[in-house]
């Protein structure tokens, strides 16, 4: 598929300085992809936690057939009464705290990130901004500017101003928060960090200074959310509620969506005297997005029981590779860690070649992420860590 290949560096604006892994995809179906060529590959990275349920899971086909046949997109969020919109919101609601029953549908994280960082603005009318070193938000102006690694934002700059990195799990660092800070935007997983684990002792503090100080608290649960931890969202491990909390990926079982979910009482600050000027999206809430993210919602509610021992069950995969150095992660959240770039690379690249999808973290060099669709069978499971094995002892790392 030399040609495609050449087209995609063409047309297709590129969003790396490297060569792309360039997979000429021609279907994906539970676990599995096939390029082109018919070869096939077992996803282990599941578009980054976006496949929650896999690819083309039936059910989320199944809703998504059933409204096209009714309506797509008839008018920007907000206006008509639209029943997916309705029912998806009631169903998350359902599973949330009582200060989280509102929510405001978008098409993708950085636009919840956005209005979750505006509706704390109008809350509190303060500017300073917290986020944490090594955390990821978002690529839009407003999401850049809390991302945990300044010399990245200083390509953009100017950002938003007077925002404040402190560093993670750092419990003395977090006396930085004020009554000038007006939120804290956190993972409560990080990510890119390579699934670095938030402790108890940090969230608890983080709660705590929030409140005293009438800080928002944010938590992107973009990547750790929809069952990815074991639980729906991470942040039911921690006992500990946000203000704000923002979704997307996983929420839309392989369709865009995002959405930022707060109490009536934030939520209201955002309809004001000038329609549709609080925070607005033409698309947000799309009912094809809606009804998929109802079957995704309804299917990852039946596989939340299954997530702890699948992910355990990695673990005792990689128990056999010395070459290793920690895993870390919670549920299918999690990241293998090696001793150097060099060797992390060689490893992908083998797992590549052996039919094996996993990816790099953003800021941390040296680890892989392990993230299956929460649907892989632990037969699947076992196929795949057979394949990552092989691929590692391969590397000759
Ligand atoms: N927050 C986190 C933790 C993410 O992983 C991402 C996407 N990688 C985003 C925010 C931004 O989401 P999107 O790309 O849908 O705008």
């Amino acid at each position: 598929m030399q040609n495609n290949r050449s087209l995609f560096k063409k047309y297709i604006a590129q969003s790396s300085d490297f060569e792309p892994f360039s997979l000429d995809i021609e279907k994906g179906e539970g676990v599995f992809v096939w390029d082109k060529a018919g070869k096939k590959y077992i996803d282990f990275i599941s578009g980054i936690c976006v496949n929650n349920v896999g690819h083309r899971h039936p059910a989320v086909i199944a809703a998504i057939e059933e409204q096209m046949r009714k309506y797509l997109h008839v008018m920007v969020y907000g206006e008509f009464i639209q029943q997916p919109q309705l029912d998806l919101a009631q169903a998350l609601c359902a599973q949330l705290p009582e200060r989280l029953q509102e929510v405001f549908l978008l098409n993708s994280g950085s636009e919840a990130i956005e209005g979750a960082i505006k509706l704390a603005r109008l809350y509190n009318h303060r500017s300073q901004i917290v986020s944490f070193a090594n955390s990821y938000h978002g690529s839009t102006m407003g999401a850049m500017s809390v991302l945990g690694n300044t010399p990245i934002q200083q390509r953009f700059d100017p950002l938003l101003p007077n925002h404040l990195l402190l560093e993670y799990n750092n419990v003395a660092a977090l006396e930085h928060i004020t009554d000038k800070t007006c939120c804290v935007v956190a993972e409560v997983i990080q990510s890119g960090g390579g699934m670095v684990e938030a402790t108890q002792e940090f969230m608890q503090a983080l709660r705590e200074r929030c409140t005293q100080t009438g800080t928002l608290l944010i938590f992107d649960e973009i990547q750790s959310g929809f069952g990815r931890c074991g639980k729906l969202f991470a942040f039911e491990h921690y006992g500990v509620e946000p203000d704000i909390l923002c979704l997307a990926k996983g929420m839309g079982g392989g369709m865009p969506i995002g959405a930022f979910i707060a109490s009536h009482e934030l939520m209201s600050l955002l309809d004001n005297e000038h329609p549709l000027m609080g925070h607005a999206s033409t698309f947000g809430g799309h009912p094809l997005s809606c009804v998929a993210s109802l079957a995704a919602l309804n299917t990852i509610l039946s596989l939340l029981p299954q997530v702890e021992s699948k992910g355990q069950r990695i673990r005792r995969h990689l128990q056999e590779l010395p070459q290793l150095r920690s895993v870390s992660g919670k549920g299918l959240f999690l990241a293998a860690h090696f001793n150097d770039p060099t060797a992390t690379a060689k490893v992908q690249a083998r797992c590549m070649e052996n039919g094996f999808i996993t990816f790099w973290l953003l800021f941390n060099h040296t680890a892989l992420a392990l993230t299956p669709p929460l649907t892989a069978t632990e037969e699947e499971i076992d196929l795949g860590m057979e394949i990552f094995k092989k691929s590692v002892r391969q590397a000759g790392i």
